[in-house]
């Protein structure tokens, strides 16, 4: 996990407070390594390292955030730009009617992305006109037949013995007889990139306007579909890039891939078999799950929110003096009804953290944090600036002015104790807490 590996590097670097160039570079080699994890070509990967590097030297580190947790979200902010930012959609306004064609090998998933599409965008409310131009197979034309009809789309009455582009002209007319506005073309693939298969579709592209010319790659064959993207692009110019089969184990890399070297922005993405499994494709998923973080990113964010910067200074600087009292306990259960556990609240505290611990802590118990609430508020003011004086005959009083039991009591001195060991141990490293750098 990259998240986890970027801690372990950024450990040194607590106290500092900047990104150096030293440390930052240590921590760009895990990154490529993810992005290479993730499929990502290797001159991409290497480009985008160090464009990122150059971006996060220097910087200082977020008070909210470890300098792991900030590399991260350079690195991911970086892969949504690159990724193209917002999403992108076709184009439907404009010309009419709106004619889309989808390119690629054979196998990319061209023909069941032709019936997705049509399926979405009626959906929306446009009339799709299906239109099968790859008449090599007579397979081909079934296939979109069968899918036309399970969607309720009309598909043009193309045979073998027809030539594409008379097949894409005379769609055009047709479509308009049956009041259809949008023409989604689906055309012939070969094992490999020909000449043959691209003079084909430059011919048809002659022949009628296109409004898009659309890239269908498998995402699963990974740097092939890179090259292959390349080559279509170069001889078609196409407008958008659909990657499929991206449910499951793809991790994205060729969507980075494919998005650098053809600065096409990809549209969709297939997700499945099914007719309902195409999405527009985000950017900023993508860019999580190249990097392998799922959610942790939206915790970062949540973080940075949540404590502020000044609370976590304070906070870094009573740990440091072991000053830790009840009362800044207290202080921190009104934090973590706000945000969370008790350890992703200390998570949050620069030098403390530990994102898987962050990920998997179990949602607050509102009940008990009322409860604890209770207790510590049952305390006189010398109890709370030294839990050591709390005898049983105090604990008894508390659990009574609290509405709870001795047990209750003793359970939150005990986390409160567990804490302060915890706190113990991390002060024992040098620079365990970023606030050290702010100390005159
Ligand atoms: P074409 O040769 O480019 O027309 O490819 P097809 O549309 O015939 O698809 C080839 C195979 O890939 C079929 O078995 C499809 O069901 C499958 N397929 C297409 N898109 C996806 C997808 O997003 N996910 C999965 N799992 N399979 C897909
Ligand atoms: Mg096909």
């Amino acid at each position: 996990n990259l998240t986890d590996r970027l801690e372990g590097v950024f450990k040194k670097l607590r106290g500092h407070g900047i990104l150096t160039e030293e440390n930052i570079e240590e921590a760009m080699r895990e990154v490529r390594m993810a992005l290479l994890d993730a499929d990502v070509n290797f001159k991409v990967a290497k480009d985008f390292v160090a464009s990122i590097a150059e971006k996060a030297v220097g910087r200082e580190v977020s008070k909210s955030l470890s300098p792991g947790q900030q590399v991260i979200k350079i690195v991911h902010q970086e892969l949504v730009d690159l990724l193209g930012g917002d999403t992108q959609q076709i184009r439907l306004d404009g010309r009419q009617p709106v004619t889309i064609m989808m390119a690629g090998l054979q196998g990319s998933g061209k023909t069941t992305t032709s019936g997705k599409l049509a399926r979405m965008l009626k959906e929306k409310g446009r009339k799709p006109y299906l239109v099968p131009a790859d008449v090599y197979r007579p397979a081909a034309i079934e296939q979109l037949q069968v899918l036309g009809e399970r969607i309720g789309v009309p598909v043009h009455p193309s045979s073998t013995d027809m030539n594409p582009v008379d097949i894409c002209r005379m769609a055009m007319d047709a479509a308009a007889v049956q009041g259809c506005d949008t023409l989604i073309i689906d055309t012939a693939g070969r094992l490999h990139v020909d000449e043959h298969l691209m003079d084909e579709l430059k011919e048809i592209r002659k022949a009628i306007h296109l409004s898009e010319i659309l890239f269908v790659a498998d995402s699963m064959t990974g740097q092939d579909a890179v090259t292959v993207a390349d080559t279509f692009n170069q001889a078609l110019e196409i407008s958008g890039v659909i990657l499929t089969k991206m449910e499951g184990d793809a991790r994205g890399g060729a969507a980075l891939s494919i998005k650098k070297v053809t600065g096409k922005p990809i549209k969709f993405v297939g997700i499945g078999e099914g007719l309902d499994a195409l999405e527009i494709f985000h950017p900023d998923r993508v860019a999580s799950r190249i990097l392998g973080m799922g959610d942790v990113l939206t915790l970062i964010e949540k973080a940075e929110a949540v404590v502020d910067k000044k609370q976590a200074d304070e906070l870094a600087k009573k740990l440091q003096k072991n000053q830790f009292t009840l009362e800044d306990f207290l202080d921190q259960i009104q934090q973590i009804k706000k945000m969370g556990s008790l350890e992703q609240i200390l998570s949050m505290v620069p030098g403390i953290n530990k994102l898987k611990q962050l990920k998997d802590a179990p949602k607050p118990d509102e009940r008990e944090l009322a409860k604890t609430e209770a207790i510590i508020r049952s305390m006189t003011l010398k109890e709370r600036r030294n839990h050591k004086i709390i005898n049983p005959s105090r604990r008894q009083r508390i659990a009574n002015g609290s509405g709870t039991d001795v047990a209750d009591v003793n359970r939150v001195l005990k986390s409160y104790s567990s804490m302060l060991k915890m706190m113990e141990k991390m002060r024992g490293k040098p620079g365990a807490f970023s606030g050290q750098k702010r100390r005159k």
